[in-house]
């Protein structure tokens, strides 16, 4: 199956649609950890790709008057165990491989934390940073009319991704309400607190990356406050492990955004950073000497946080990272083969299957919380999210050492097991 996969991206005549590649890696690796846990080719068959994927066309109306047409996707990858979850994502970059791994992946985090769900995601081919507000809220809401058919609280529950946020989840919210006629605040989460957002939802996937990398350093023998950490990407995830991490007393040498990095071996000033950064994460644009993103992956650090977007830490790469752990906050970050050159180093990685799910379990207490109308305290939501990104991170590396095989593939086999056994139970397979 590698040599195809490897013959398909070589040959320059066949070369894959975009995205088509992190599909093509996607799909390997559940098959790799299938066949470890022995499960048959039709097992395969139906996890390789998504059950359902539909392609929306959406026409918006500008500010200047003209129609533009967008394209947008919704990919529900298995409802063995219950509706599908996953985000939606605005980017120009957007493609239809790209958003049916993204929705494997969510099914991984869902097995691995044992939420009762299955993966999915949106993704819509757009530039929010060009588009003005009210752009926005028409092609969110034109989004949610086209997809309507096939989401819902107990179908399939989105939520934000890259580019998306609390308010682009209110409008949605408000839509699907409006063409139900009932309100129905499960249909999606990370909503804004006064509309049924949970508390700590905003830095939750943060939060479990930094009690990710608490646990992995436990297993290299160290504690965090004597690591030095690079944080790639400014968003909502990275700018917030940067500021819990910098509140911990934890040095962060190194940040970034898609304008290039700011490194300095002394500490930053995260706070002031924070300050600065607009709402797409734009911080570098206030400095000079700013450093391009690939010297910055390359600098002295003993943690290294990609927390932008996919193959970041290539073949080219991986070699000269001085990181000896590598904590995946961004979705699919590291391509297969750094991923070799790296576990060949020692380097501990923590996928970001396992790094990441903070977001989409404290997603899973909102729609819990949505549908008892009962809200926690911010104190049991960081409590409960502590406790399974713990013993999460505590079982990957545990089933790394049981198979003597690399933390990825444990959290694929981890991730995967639970739909192969629904989908037996149900009689699919
Ligand atoms: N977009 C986030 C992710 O990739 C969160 C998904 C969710 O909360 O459902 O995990």
């Amino acid at each position: 199956m590698a040599m195809n996969v490897g013959k398909r991206l070589a040959a320059g005549a066949n070369m894959p649609a975009p995205g088509e590649d992190v599909l093509i890696n996607t799909q390997e690796a559940v098959h790799s950890a299938l066949t470890r846990l022995g499960y048959s080719e039709t097992v395969y068959e139906l996890l390789k790709e998504p059950i359902r994927v539909l392609t929306v066309r959406i026409p918006v109306r500008m500010d200047d008057g003209h129609t533009e047409v967008f394209t947008g996707y919704r990919a529900q990858h298995n409802d063995a165990v219950g509706p599908t979850k996953g985000g939606i994502r605005f980017h120009p970059n957007v493609t239809l491989g790209e958003v049916k791994a993204l929705s494997i992946w969510m099914s991984i985090k869902c097995g691995i934390f044992n939420l009762p769900y299955g993966g999915a995601k949106g993704g819509i081919i757009c530039d929010p940073r060009t588009m003005s507000i009210g752009e926005q809220e028409r092609l969110a809401r034109g989004y949610v009319r086209a997809v309507s058919q096939i989401v819902g609280p107990t179908k399939d529950v989105p939520a934000p991704d890259v580019y998306t946020n609390p308010q682009i989840m209110a409008w949605m919210y408000d839509e699907y309400s409006r063409i139900r006629e009932y309100d129905s605040p499960g249909f999606i989460t990370g909503k804004p607190l006064v509309l049924g957002g949970s508390r700590g939802r905003e830095k939750a996937t943060a939060y479990g990356v930094v009690v990710a990398m608490q646990e992995g350093a436990a297993a290299l023998g160290k504690t965090l406050t004597e690591l030095k950490v690079i944080v790639q990407g400014f968003g909502n995830v990275g700018s917030n492990v940067a500021l819990i991490l910098h509140e911990m007393g934890v040095k962060v040498v190194g940040i970034s955004d898609a304008g290039g990095g700011l490194y300095d071996i002394e500490g930053l000033d995260i706070p002031s950073l924070v300050d600065k950064r607009d709402s797409f994460g734009m911080v570098t644009t206030n400095y000079s000497h700013v450093m391009s993103n690939e010297e910055l992956l390359v600098q002295d650090c003993d943690v290294l946080v990609p927390a932008a977007l996919e193959n970041q830490i290539t073949a080219s790469n991986a070699h000269e990272i001085k990181a000896s752990m590598v904590v995946e906050a961004a979705n699919g970050p590291t391509t297969p083969a750094a991923d070799e050159i790296l576990n060949e180093r020692g380097v501990l990685i923590i996928p970001d299957v396992l790094a990441n799910a903070g977001g989409v379990t404290v997603s899973y207490f909102e729609w819990v919380q949505n549908s008892q109308g009962f809200y926690w305290t911010e104190e049991e939501v960081n409590q409960r999210l502590t406790d399974m990104m713990v013993s999460s991170t505590q079982n990957i590396l545990k089933t790394a050492r049981r198979y003597q095989v690399p933390t990825r593939l444990a959290a694929y086999m981890v991730g995967m097991k639970p739909f192969a056994e629904a989908m037996r139970w149900r009689g699919w397979v």
